[in-house]
């Protein structure tokens, strides 16, 4: 594991614990925890006391926070997952996903159908070459076959989505994602996060090259835009 924050209210509803998970194999050029990425290192906790830590935050949940696994990415600890929220269910707190949705297994198949309350699914790009020019790894369609399968469980998902300028937020790609989306049921949300480089400095910490220098923010009329495509698909859309 990378850290653990108390009371985080960013990741997911209401107020939450969030457990940042170490490694992933995705290299996103615009990652803001690039010291999650690395699959080695990290501490190691028995599930039981991250269980009573919840059981302690319980409390200042409410009826919709809870706790969220996040990263790096989970799912490459999956099976370690299912256990883990198997208990928080028993404790009756709330569970939820930050996925970026490439690892499909029995394990995570069991935490999709039966343990995960919430999924947050991040969509990276709609294009082949664009997807790979962001995550450093082929295959988009696995990311699709991930929001297919959470479909099936009828278990709500919400779909994350960094806008950049050119990159990502042109009006022919966010209509591809509506299209792709629209008769998902179990969409709740779609959460935009406007690019910003709030993350650079972590890479330069880690001596990597940091890639997106000349991409620019997006003004405030361009994320309204986007909006209003994606409210023509979505029931909810907000941007973070
Ligand atoms: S999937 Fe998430 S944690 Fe992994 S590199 Fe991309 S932004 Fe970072």
């Amino acid at each position: 594991m990378h850290s653990i924050e108390s009371f985080g209210t960013h990741d997911g509803p209401g107020v939450r614990m969030v457990i940042f998970l170490q490694g992933c194999k995705l290299k996103c050029l615009y990652c803001h925890n690039p010291d999650t990425i690395d699959t080695h290192g990290g501490k190691e906790y028995h599930i039981e006391e991250l269980v009573q830590m919840a059981i302690k935050e319980k409390p200042y949940f409410g009826k919709r926070g809870g706790v969220t696994v996040s990263g790096g990415e989970p799912l490459l600890q999956s099976k370690e997952l299912v256990p883990f929220f198997k208990r928080l269910k028993e404790e009756d707190i709330h569970t939820n996903i930050d996925t970026n949705g490439r690892v499909l297994n029995h394990f995570s198949e069991e935490l999709l159908d039966k343990y995960a309350d919430l999924v947050m699914l991040d969509i990276k790009h709609m294009n082949e070459e664009g997807y790979e020019y962001i995550t450093g790894q082929k295959n988009k369609e696995t990311t699709f076959n991930f929001a297919k399968h959470r479909e099936a469980s009828g278990k709500k998902m919400w779909l994350r989505y960094v806008l950049i300028p050119e990159i990502t937020n042109t009006p022919e790609l966010l209509h591809a994602m509506g299209e792709h989306f629209k008769d998902y049921n179990t969409i709740e949300k779609i959460e935009l996060q406007p690019y910003h480089k709030l993350g650079v400095h972590k890479w330069d910490a880690l001596e990597w090259d940091y890639q997106l220098k000349d991409a620019r923010e997006n003004s405030p009329e361009e994320i309204d835009a986007a909006v209003a495509i994606l409210k023509q698909y979505f029931k909810e859309v907000r941007v973070n």
